[in-house]
């Protein structure tokens, strides 16, 4: 886009998004096998901290519990939420919850839905990590630490592909949904995040990939401030390089290809 170059027709840039193992494990040999470059977009948390990311909690909770015991998953919710409501904040009753937010679409059933969009984004964050963090050492039966080192590469994997000339992209530290945040947290998430890829993301020419595809005007000004050139958000369609915007640009899922989809068949 800078250059104004065309690409060749039919060209397609990889995104593999959050970091995990399977990237380093899996996907990295592929790529080196068919000399493609991909763009890897690494949460700051996991890696420095060995902790697991607040989204992939709530995905292994879920995944472990089933259909079988759904009902119980959700009556601990109930619990917990009781616990901890008007204990620093308010927040409203369990039913008036269940109302708003069980509404299901073409994923999940009402119960799932409820308990992703809770934990999600509706709860205050205080109370939304506790609680998850409380769901996780009643349902996941290894530590947290043990269970980061396997779900996400390192610091040694990342520096490797890396030097067998992968592109890494910043993708939050507490893979937050930026457009939600204060002004100073969105702030203090993006700082965070570029110091934990130092040496790895090239400061004055990096990479922004939205958790959730989230943003904002302020989250824009900001990231292009602090030297982000380019920006991928979730929303699906084709880039268009001559129209699009650099720092918000669209990207395909892989749901968006068969067998889950048809609706970009001509490119496949
Ligand atoms: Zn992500």
């Amino acid at each position: 886009m800078r250059t104004k170059r065309d690409l060749p027709t039919n060209s397609l840039l990889l995104t593999f998004d959050d970091g995990y193992i399977d990237h380093y494990l899996n996907v990295f040999p592929i790529l080196m096998a068919n000399k493609i470059r991909g763009l890897f977009a690494v949460p700051g948390k996991p890696l420095t901290e060995n902790k697991v990311l607040a989204v992939n909690k709530i995905h292994f909770i879920l995944a472990i519990v089933g259909e079988d015991r759904k009902q119980d998953l959700l009556a601990t919710v109930y619990k917990l939420l009781n616990r901890y409501r008007g204990t620093e904040f308010d927040f409203p009753s369990n039913e008036e919850l269940y109302d708003k937010l069980a509404i299901a679409n073409r994923f999940d059933d009402k119960d799932i839905i409820f308990i992703k969009r809770l934990l999600q984004m509706e709860l205050p964050e205080w109370v939304r990590d506790r609680i998850i963090d409380d769901l996780f050492r009643i349902y996941i039966p290894i530590s947290e630490g043990a269970f980061s080192r396997e779900l996400y590469m390192n610091f040694e994997q990342i520096r490797l592909m890396k030097r067998s000339g992968m592109d890494f992209a910043v993708h939050g530290y507490e893979h937050y949904w930026l457009g939600k945040l204060t002004q100073r947290e969105m702030k203090k998430d993006i700082n965070k995040s570029l110091e934990t890829l130092e040496g790895i993301v090239d400061s004055n020419d990096w990479t922004m990939v939205f958790p959730y595809g989230s943003y904002n005007p302020e989250v824009l000004a900001y990231i292009s401030d602090k030297g982000c050139k380019l920006g991928f958000t979730t929303e699906v369609r084709v880039a268009d390089l001559q129209a699009d915007t650099p720092l918000v640009l669209p990207r395909l899922d892989t749901t968006d290809f068969p067998p889950q989809s048809e609706n970009y068949l001509e490119i496949t």
